[in-house]
């Protein structure tokens, strides 16, 4: 061995470390000009592992729970709620929460990064064995059969799909998988509230403390970018549709929701005031 290649050569002949390094924790690929990405299918490219992982060690579950309250849980024990299809699991904060609860619960994810991670979570977090299905909303009831009292699709999950034909193709799977008197809970960001006050007046998001922030790096009528920062100053991005609160009832109730009623920042009533969140609460009956 020559002097010239012993540091690389005897330890990583053929770069076998960088490579898995590389493979994984891929990075998120936006291209050249990442606003022109407005497109449905990009959502897996969004959730790579190092983002996922970051997110959940920095969100301190217990934290979330808290904030949260028992909101969604009093809101479908209220309406007899026995069987959930959470379909945007993720990490699976809200399917643990559920089974904990006693719901008999199925967790869908169109993301096979999250729904490993959701298993994982599971096992770490009480030893649930969480009964997952890998699904993209679109094609839902291709792959998951039966029928629900509730779908929850939440922690602003919604705002991924980027044409309306997608999001009533969406909503009309979640209607379809739910029984005749079921309920749809679906939660976005308050976008209008960014659309509206203007990029200048952005305000920045702060999850759990001031470990990650979220800050809309660029919102138009079609796209809001944002930006997540992690205290190892490592960023990633999501770019999401911003929906209008008024816009989401309008499809709901046109997929065929008898009754949609919102709610701001788990709270029963709102006033206009800058809640963060809304919660869509839409019943087929
Ligand atoms: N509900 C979780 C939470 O609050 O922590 C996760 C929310 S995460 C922002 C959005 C999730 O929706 C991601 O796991 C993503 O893979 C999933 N998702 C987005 N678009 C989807 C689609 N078309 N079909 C299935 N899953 C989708």
């Amino acid at each position: 061995m020559t002097e010239s290649t012993a540091g690389r050569t005897d330890l990583d002949p053929a770069g076998t470390a960088e490579r898995s390094r590389v493979e994984a924790h891929p990075a998120q690929e936006f291209g050249a000009d990442p606003l022109t990405v407005r497109e449905t299918d990009h959502y897996t490219n969004e959730y790579v592992k190092g983002f996922v992982e970051k997110w959940d060690d920095l969100i301190d579950w217990r934290k979330r729970y808290e904030s949260e309250g028992s909101f969604f849980v009093d809101l479908l024990k209220s309406r007899g709620v026995k069987s959930v299809l959470d379909v945007a699991t993720g990490t699976g904060f809200h399917s643990v929460r559920l089974v904990e609860e006693g719901f008999d619960t199925v967790s869908v994810d169109g993301s096979a990064e999250m729904l490993a991670k959701a298993f994982e979570n599971g096992l770490e977090y009480g030893g649930h064995i969480l009964r997952v299905v890998h699904a993209d909303w679109r094609w839902l009831n291709r792959d998951v059969h039966g029928e629900f009292d509730a779908v929850v699709c939440l922690g602003n999950s919604f705002t991924h799909l980027f044409s309306e034909r997608d999001r009533r193709k969406a909503l009309a799977e979640f209607y379809a998988v739910l029984k005749h008197d079921g309920v749809l809970i679906l939660d976005q960001r308050n976008y209008d509230s960014i659309l509206d006050s203007g990029f200048s007046s952005k305000h920045t998001y702060y999850y759990c403390g001031e470990e990650v922030t979220a800050e809309p790096e660029y919102v138009d009528e079609g796209l809001a970018r944002f930006r997540y920062q992690f205290p190892d100053s490592s960023q990633y991005h999501l770019n999401m549709f911003p929906l209008r609160k008024d816009y989401t009832r309008r499809l709901l109730r046109e997929v065929g929701f008898q009754r949609v009623e919102t709610y701001g920042d788990f709270q029963e009533t709102f006033t206009a005031d800058d809640p963060d969140f809304f919660i869509h609460v839409a019943e087929k009956r």
